[in-house]
């Protein structure tokens, strides 16, 4: 859910999922790239990057581009020619690991599971005897459905777990260490509450060791992009690309914000906004889509009743009310909507402010 303010474009006064503060540090003067302030701040980032990921790895970055950006990074520094990767799919991102992971050559196993239902543990590590990669979506934003990353890692074997945790980060837990995650990816736009723009990533020293030596892609080469954060892991810090400063200086914001409140704090603020939104929305007599105790509290889906059109509800209540709801993804288009409370507005007003302009809407629809 996204409240719109037409004259100031994406972060208007109302709820928005970016946090204030992340939006303020948009308008900061820019440092340069090469800054020893800028530099500065992007170690403290790749720190606290650290903490919301649940990891020591000292491979842990904003990569300079979107979610799907860490997608590609994850699959091009890991898997080579022929390695067999099994993807569980439950969901549009799944599939779209399925096309990142055959581009890179891999034999591919999808694993197929009805939407709106979690990962099967058992059928994925079943797939295959000895694949080289596993991969899995965490938070599926197009379901609204949570999988048990813990359990894929203690099922791998010696298979490296790659994880999208796009929709997670910063908004349910994420163990990496503890869970056996040895490469992940996310996005800055979903809980974390920055503007899109950064790929925040981890890779263990154990997939870092089986890494692909000259990847396809000369820009996510994560051999490379070591030197562009310096730090420990690499020879000291080197030109790779120019930092996209304002959005490093965002995340940096954004993740201050989060760690301040705490992260168990944030936790329970998109816990209590995801059961008012759901336990709301089947009062109102919706039905949710996801499967009942696996779903998020960040991205609810629920059915569009028979009698209204999926579309003429979502532009009333963009018109009416500033308020902008997703449609379904895939085949569910204009069957499912899909409601995000993240980050700023993962709050108990904000769901009552969806519940109440949704209920105003249907009226109106059903007139
Ligand atoms: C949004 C999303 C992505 C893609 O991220 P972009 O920033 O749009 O490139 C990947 N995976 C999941 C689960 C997502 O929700």
């Amino acid at each position: 859910m996204q409240r719109v303010n037409r004259d100031r474009h994406l972060f208007g006064p109302g709820p928005s999922n970016a946090y204030p503060e992340a939006t303020a540090a948009l308008g900061l003067p820019l440092l340069g790239h090469l800054d020893p302030d800028f530099l500065t701040i992007m170690d403290q980032t790749c720190a606290m990057l650290r903490e919301v990921w649940g990891t020591t790895n000292t491979r842990t970055l904003p990569i300079s581009a979107t979610g799907s950006a860490g997608m590609e990074a994850a699959f091009v520094n890991v898997v080579h020619p022929g390695d067999v990767v099994v993807v569980a799919v439950n969901g549009l991102f799944g599939q779209r690991m399925c096309d990142v992971a055959s581009r890179c050559g891999a034999e591919v196993v999808a694993v197929e599971h009805d939407w709106g239902q979690p990962v099967d543990v058992e059928r994925v590590v079943a797939a295959h005897p000895a694949p080289a990669v596993i991969a899995a979506v965490h938070a599926e934003t197009s379901t609204g459905v949570v999988s048990d990353i813990a359990a894929l890692g203690v099922a791998k074997g010696d298979a490296l777990l790659l994880v999208d945790a796009v929709t997670s980060l910063g908004g349910i837990e994420v163990s990496a260490d503890e869970w056996g995650v040895d490469i992940g990816y996310a996005g800055t736009q979903k809980c974390l509450g920055v503007a899109p723009g950064l790929a925040p990533f981890t890779i263990n020293e154990r997939a870092f060791g089986r890494r692909v030596e000259k990847p396809q892609s000369w820009y996510l080469d994560l051999g490379l992009l070591g030197g562009y954060v310096g730090g420990a892991s690499g020879p000291g810090r080197t030109y790779h690309h120019t930092a996209p400063v304002a959005m490093v200086a965002s995340l940096h914001a954004g993740l201050r914000r989060i760690l301040d409140e705490g992260l168990e704090q944030v936790f329970a603020r998109h816990e209590e906004a995801g059961r008012i939104l759901q336990d709301g929305l089947e009062e109102l007599g919706l039905e949710l889509f996801a499967a009942k105790g696996h779903r998020l509290p960040e991205l609810t889906t629920v059915k569009v009743p028979d009698d209204v059109d999926s579309a003429a509800v979502r532009r009333y209540l963009l018109e009416r009310h500033g308020l902008e709801i997703g449609g379904g993804a895939g085949a569910y288009a204009a069957t499912v909507w899909r409601i995000g409370l993240m980050g700023h507005n993962a709050r108990p007003d904000a769901a009552l402010l969806v519940l109440a302009c949704l209920e105003d809407a249907l009226a109106h629809v059903r007139g």
